[in-house]
């Protein structure tokens, strides 16, 4: 049995209609005869079924938390202390996590029920699922396309419907694209809103974690649960966290959108014609909707790959082959042994970055690509921050397309690199964005729509996120 809200999922738990241990029976059913969607990288029956024992009593005794009995995925960068984790590496093949990512603990004292973790991206790098060792996970809605990436995995366990929710990482778009592609909901949280202590870092001024879910109320439940300070996060604000759920909107709010993105060659036209659509549907509806500019739309994929591969280099350097991570059997001095190590364990992707990263830090170099790329992060911050003075939230599409094939070849990386044109910017700011379902293309497939708040702004980025899903 399957449930569309965790609303809807309590109430058959409460009424005695099904049990945790049943939910957790079904799933692992679910994730074994959807198999060759190839979503989990490992599934975890024997903690799951621990727990669902553990939240079937709690809910005898009227004691179970907000998330009881709400079966999750976690994406493969997440650590659950005593399970693997691997951000699909090589290099982290065969690693057990010590202790549990703060969000994990969150979910945990929340009561969900943790079944899996599924594939990503090697080390979150990527978007559409291929950079993974262990291969790229299917779209649910059609195996023969990516869900994504690099949280395909997680999104993926959700649009099958195995798990309930899920939760994956976002650096440059990482749970808004794969939830566009997949035709579910996903947000990036405000950066500093989610603890990132024992995540498996990629860059770590972008990444956040966030939820995967089927509806809106449960995403933003789903984020108020794994919100909030951490004391072994010094990055994560301890400002209080507010109550998250969308409110039936009854004011008018103010729209914006930037005509480069909707203009913008890359755009499919369907999905423009459905935008302009949804922006006439809003004023038709007594909201206000605004065409800004914004001069900054082609440097932005640049300083995302610019900034995140300095940050990586620097995050990865500490898989040596000797502290953490593969150890070659063949060397014959220290030097040998790092560079073994580093390039049997590491993917080409993952090794691209590296190079790339270690070259924009490097001595005569560095004023020209990393400094310039924190200014120009700057600049769009600001400019973007300016927007959010004069419109409650901005909206746009979430990819410029629907998702594409698996398994085509790319002589130009930077060609995969412009798939995030329309999410970096959320990132690069530092603001919160959710990627809800837009509608069907003409050709049969999901995509996204984008909404993007201020900083710690997610009250207002679910109560617009809601004004719209109510129109779609
Ligand atoms: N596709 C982007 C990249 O390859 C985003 C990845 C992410 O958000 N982790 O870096």
């Amino acid at each position: 049995m399957t449930f569309p809200s965790i609303e809807k999922l309590h109430a058959a738990l409460n009424a005695g209609e099904i049990s945790c241990t049943q939910l957790v029976e079904e799933a692992l059913q679910r994730a074994e005869e959807k198999s060759e969607l190839n979503i989990f990288v490992e599934l975890f029956p024997g903690s799951a079924r621990t727990k669902a024992t553990e939240v079937d009593a709690k809910l005898q005794a009227g004691k179970a938390g907000p998330l009881a009995g709400v079966v999750m995925a976690l994406k493969d960068n997440l650590c659950y202390a005593g399970h693997k984790v691997s951000a699909s590496s090589n290099m982290l093949r065969g690693f057990e996590a010590q202790f549990s990512a703060t969000v994990v603990e969150k979910l945990l004292a929340a009561d969900a029920i943790i079944l899996g973790r599924t594939g990503c991206d090697e080390f979150a790098m990527g978007s559409s699922n291929e950079t993974s060792a262990y291969g790229p996970v299917k779209n649910p809605v059609n195996p023969a396309l990516t869900p994504g990436g690099s949280s395909g995995g997680s999104a993926a366990a959700v649009a099958a419907d195995i798990c309930h929710a899920s939760l994956g990482s976002d650096t440059g778009g990482s749970i808004r694209q794969p939830a566009a592609f997949t035709g579910i909901y996903g947000v990036k949280p405000t950066y500093g809103r989610v603890s990132r202590h024992g995540v498996i870092a990629y860059a770590s001024s972008f990444d956040q974690v966030g939820p995967f879910a089927k509806c809106l109320e449960d995403l933003a439940l789903i984020t108020e649960v794994i919100s909030g300070g951490d004391d072994y996060d010094t990055t994560c604000s301890d400002r209080d966290v507010p109550a998250m759920r969308p409110p039936a909107a009854e004011r008018p709010l103010s729209f914006g959108y930037y005509r480069e993105v909707i203009e913008n060659d890359a755009l499919d036209p369907a999905i423009r014609t459905h935008f302009n659509d949804t922006v006439a549907k809003l004023q038709a509806a007594g909201h206000n909707v605004k065409a800004l500019d914004f001069p900054y739309l082609d440097a932005l994929v640049p300083i995302y790959y610019i900034l995140t591969t300095a940050e990586a280099s620097s995050n990865l350097a500490r898989y040596d082959g000797v502290h953490v991570g593969h150890r070659s059997k063949d060397f014959n001095d220290l030097e040998s042994l790092y560079k073994m190590s580093r390039s049997e364990g590491f993917g080409k992707e993952v090794q691209r970055r590296i190079l790339l990263g270690t070259f924009v830090l490097s001595a005569g170099y560095f004023d020209a690509f990393y400094g310039s790329a924190q200014k120009a992060r700057r600049v769009v911050r600001d400019a973007t921050l300016e927007h959010l003075q004069e419109v409650d939230v901005l909206i746009g599409p979430t990819t410029p397309h629907t998702a594409f094939p698996l398994g085509q070849t790319y002589t130009d990386p930077t060609v995969l690199y412009l798939e995030d044109i329309f999410t970096v910017q959320a990132p690069i700011a530092g603001i919160p964005a959710v990627s809800i379902p837009a509608g069907t293309h003409p050709n049969g497939l999901p995509f996204g729509l984008q909404i993007m708040a201020g900083p710690f702004d997610e009250p207002k980025l679910f109560e617009a996120a809601c004004v719209l899903d109510q129109m779609s």
